[in-house]
């Protein structure tokens, strides 16, 4: 078993972007990154500022609006500014959103062109189509680790589990439109264990800790971790448990696999944003 260096794959991004970032702003463009914080939650606030980090660190500019249990009108007031606005090229909405308010709703304010985490459902609907759009930055993550691992997709058997729009979902669609013969699990899935074990590529992206046993892999499969589970001494836990992936080919620990790559997607989506006006 070898375990992928995500900080690593976003090392390397992080060059390609900072160069197209430079070249930008020597033509007088600012790559920016708008992140609207509607929650005191510390957990998301702790995220954002890792955000601010790596846009730092490529030299986009970060800034957040932290809005205090907003209304969904205030939100939705907010994302339409952001979106007229010229100076600003990337909009993430950050979750969890106050009750009652649906990202599902309110992302539709963030245009098309600027919704660098494709989650509004013009994006969607084009990743759906195979239309060029920017996915939702963590499956993305799940194709470029992939993709820098060299790992064989066209007619690989891949097991999603998990079928949530910003995970699950696009990282299935991302995964069919490179020829794999995909299956997506959820909670309702029956003999779970089996039919992830078929699978030469398992995407965990459940949100429960080391759900995925021994017995859900196939020995030497490529594991992608994207569970984020916070443990009892504050640290993050994946989905996958620790003798499990022992027996996996390749996998991505938690933390430094899938979320470094996620922050730094979002980075190279926002210059490209910027790039294209
Ligand atoms: P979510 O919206 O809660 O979706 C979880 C999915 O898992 C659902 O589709 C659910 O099925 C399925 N599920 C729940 N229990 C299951 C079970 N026992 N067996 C099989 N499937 C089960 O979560 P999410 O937003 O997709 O996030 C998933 C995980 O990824 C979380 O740990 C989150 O923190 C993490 N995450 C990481 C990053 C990163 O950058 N590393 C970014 C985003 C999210 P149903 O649809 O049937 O309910």
């Amino acid at each position: 078993m070898r375990l992928i260096d995500g900080r690593a794959i976003a090392a390397a991004i992080a060059q390609d972007v900072t160069a197209a970032v430079t070249g930008l702003t020597a033509a007088g463009v600012t790559p920016t990154l708008a992140v609207l914080l509607p929650t005191a939650d510390e957990a998301s606030a702790w995220y954002v500022r890792s955000i601010e980090r790596v846009a730092g660190k490529v030299g986009i500019r970060c800034q957040v609006d932290q809005l205090e249990n907003p209304s969904r009108e205030t939100i939705i007031e907010r994302l339409d500014a952001l979106s007229a606005d010229p100076g600003v090229h990337g909009i993430i909405c950050q979750t969890p959103l106050p009750p009652g308010v649906r990202l599902d709703d309110v992302s539709a304010h963030i245009d098309a062109g600027k919704d660098v985490d494709g989650s509004n459902s013009v994006s969607l609907g084009r990743l759906a189509a195979g239309l060029p759009t920017y996915p939702p930055a963590t499956a993305a993550a799940v194709l470029e680790i992939l993709h820098h691992e060299q790992v064989p997709l066209v007619g690989a058997r891949a097991v999603v589990v998990g079928r949530s729009t910003v995970v699950g979902k696009p990282a299935a669609l991302l995964l069919l439109d490179q020829h794999a013969t995909v299956t997506v699990c959820h909670s309702r899935t029956g003999r779970l264990a089996d039919v992830c074990a078929e699978a030469d590529v398992l995407v965990a992206a459940v949100g429960h800790a080391h759900l995925i046993g021994q017995q859900h892999i196939k020995p030497g499969a490529v594991v992608i971790d994207v569970g984020t589970n916070p443990t009892p001494d504050g640290g993050l836990t994946g989905d996958v448990g620790p003798y499990a992936a022992g027996h996996a080919g390749l996998v991505t620990p938690v933390p430094g696999g899938v979320g470094p790559v996620t922050t730094m997607l979002l980075m190279r989506h926002t210059a490209r944003a910027a790039a294209s006006g």
